[in-house]
């Protein structure tokens, strides 16, 4: 734990890209903060790292982008390409053409830069290595938060108001009586980290996504010179395969020709890979007394599109802009501000959710012939008309304007 002097006004739970860039705002406008997180440092497993071109302008703003650049936390993503059974479908390149489609972000980097730089100050507190198990309170308030280290030694976090960024899955769903429903998804993910390929030219920078047969292949090369490939199925017992010969070959039978080498070499029984759970869904309210859920702890997102980090930070940012007044005068936060919050991000989040799960559905949820209808027909005639390119824009740049109002 590292500490600052007096009780702090926010404690946020949960230090994901939400609970992180929150910190980082509350902070540099002067509000005392507690973060508190289960882990021990920021390594992460599997999640995804794509910043849209929106994101990338937020973090410019708040001059983070310099920094993420020259210290390798990051490399630029040109355009995010699909291609279905090796056609090329769609294409994602700058908002105006000219510019990247987005970043690929080292989530672990780029969290643990932030808190570095928040240890700097006398504000910032972190419980890294910390459980929150349960909320305390006094009639409509919550007064503290309980937290556990690995001993299980328990301490209590007394603060103004809480935030909640604890990501997909939360249970302190349930210690608060919150009530969520679920938005459909359709497949699962394996993912596999695979080493750089000697072929340095093998995946241009940025997303490739190929709908080949009954998988799905998600690539990109991170900021570390190495092969992301997130792999969705049809039938997703192949991705469960615990023979690892088989498994392995179902992948080669199914990855599009260029790669096959690099799987052949490359995808050994010791590559990092993991089965992760695709979930969407989000909250009635999300908000009780003095407590704000934002990010995926308040409404869930699949990978599709890369919007998780996005919409989580932009929740975050929105956040800040009303909280960050009232705190300076050291003013309550009530029902109303947090209703606002939701109220601003809302919109966005639903948009993003029902593309979701349509774009979803089309790329394993349905039958392959639908699919195919709506990748090889629907889509080109879409793009035609300039739908296609409007329903872009809105995955990059969001539907709603979200600005930081404060000092960055
Ligand atoms: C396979 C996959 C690929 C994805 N690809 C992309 C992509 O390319 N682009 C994109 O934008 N999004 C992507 N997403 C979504 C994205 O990962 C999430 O939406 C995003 O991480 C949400 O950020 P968050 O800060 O809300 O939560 P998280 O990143 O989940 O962070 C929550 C944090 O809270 C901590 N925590 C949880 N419970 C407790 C507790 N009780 N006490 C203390 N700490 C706790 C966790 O350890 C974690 O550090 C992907 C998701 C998946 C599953």
């Amino acid at each position: 734990m590292n500490s600052a002097q007096s009780s702090p006004q926010a404690a946020i739970v949960g230090a994901g890209p939400a609970g992180m860039l929150l910190a980082w705002l509350l902070v540099k406008n002067g509000i005392r903060v507690a973060i508190i997180e289960r882990h021990p440092d920021f390594s992460r497993e599997f999640r995804g790292e794509g910043i849209q071109a929106s994101v990338v302008k937020h973090l410019d703003e708040l001059g983070l982008m310099d920094q993420i650049l020259k210290k390798g936390m990051g490399i630029r993503a040109e355009a995010a390409r699909v291609f279905f059974d090796n056609k090329p479908v769609a294409v994602l390149k700058g908002i105006d053409g000219n510019t990247d489609f987005g970043l690929i972000l080292h989530q672990e980097k780029f969290l643990a830069h932030l808190h570095e730089k928040l240890s700097e100050s006398p504000l910032y507190t972190s419980y890294l290595g910390h459980n929150a198990t349960q909320f305390d309170g006094k009639d409509e308030k919550i007064v503290s938060v309980r937290i556990a280290d690995k001993q299980k030694k328990e301490q209590s976090i007394s603060a103004d108001v809480f935030f909640i960024t604890t990501g997909r899955g939360t249970a302190l769903r349930k210690k608060l009586g919150m009530k969520s429903f679920k938005v459909a998804t359709h497949w699962n993910i394996l993912w596999i980290l695979l080493p750089e390929p000697e072929q340095k030219e093998l995946l241009p920078k940025g997303f490739r996504a190929y709908l080949n047969g009954d998988s799905l292949f998600i690539m990109y090369t991170n900021s570390e010179g190495m092969i992301q490939l997130a792999w969705g199925r049809r039938d997703e017992n192949v991705l469960k395969q615990r023979d690892f010969d088989q498994r392995k070959s179902a992948l080669l039978s199914e990855i599009p020709r260029q790669y096959k080498t690099l799987i052949e070499r490359g995808y050994t029984q010791a590559s990092r890979s993991q089965f992760l759970k695709v979930e969407c869904d989000r909250l009635h309210q999300w908000h009780k007394k003095n407590v704000l859920f934002l990010g995926d702890a308040a409404h869930t997102m699949t990978p599709v599109a890369g919007q998780g980090i996005n919409l989580a930070m932009r929740d975050s940012i929105v956040a800040a802009n009303h909280c960050i007044p009232l705190l300076q005068n050291n003013h309550p936060i009530d029902q109303i501000v947090f209703h606002n919050i939701e109220k601003e991000r809302i919109k966005e989040v639903k948009m993003m959710q029902k593309f979701q799960q349509k774009f979803g559905y089309f790329m394993l949820g349905a039958p392959k012939w639908q699919s195919k209808i709506f990748f090889l027909i629907l889509l080109p005639v879409l793009k035609k008309v300039g739908i296609q390119k409007r329903m872009l824009r809105k995955i990059q740049t969001g539907v709603s304007d979200v600005r930081f109002e404060h000092k960055s």
